[in-house]
């Protein structure tokens, strides 16, 4: 995706082909952006957003974090040491992720705090086992995600690695 001169985003990287006017008004990229799952899956991928979600690393966007998916219940703790695409060290020093636990812990409260309100609201202020049966069991569920979470906007926003297209595959 790339920025063209008249402020549009385009989606076809095919600006040069293209004659000017083909990207004024709504014509080029949004006709285009809807063919991006198809054939541009991996700049897509490049975005910081996606690469957060798909827990890629913070340098190239394109190694995984993570040894297996979080499916793979007991070893979704495992993370890579290096990233496996440009060899990044994920955790630079011991403790690289100590701060991690407090972001994971910021989900949980938000998560709890939620449900609470929810619980509370949709079953109008019930019993106090109600709001555990309904809390309990998905705090347990999701806390692999956000261990994992926790640790990849860590490393994306307090570690001070940027991503780097350089270190991408072309
Ligand atoms: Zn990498």
């Amino acid at each position: 995706m790339k920025r063209l001169a008249n402020g549009r985003r385009c989606f076809c990287n095919r600006e040069k082909s293209h004659a000017a006017s083909v990207h004024e008004g709504f014509g080029c990229w949004r006709k285009k952006s809807f063919f991006i799952p198809f054939f541009s899956l991996k700049s897509m991928l490049r975005t910081q957003t996606n690469a957060i979600w798909h827990e890629k690393c913070p340098r190239c966007r394109e190694g995984d974090i993570f040894s297996y998916p979080v499916s793979k219940i007991s070893r979704f703790a495992d993370m890579n040491e290096h990233c496996p695409v440009c060899k990044l060290r994920y955790e630079k020093e011991p403790g690289t992720f100590y701060g991690a636990m407090y972001v994971s812990y910021g989900f949980s409260i938000a998560l709890i705090v939620t449900l609470f309100v929810a619980t509370f609201v949709l079953g109008r202020d019930p019993q106090l086992w109600v709001y555990f049966v309904v809390i309990l069991p998905t705090l347990v569920v999701m806390t692999p995600l956000f261990f994992r979470y926790a640790r990849v906007l860590w490393l994306y926003f307090f570690t001070g690695i940027r991503y780097d297209p350089k270190f991408s595959k072309p």
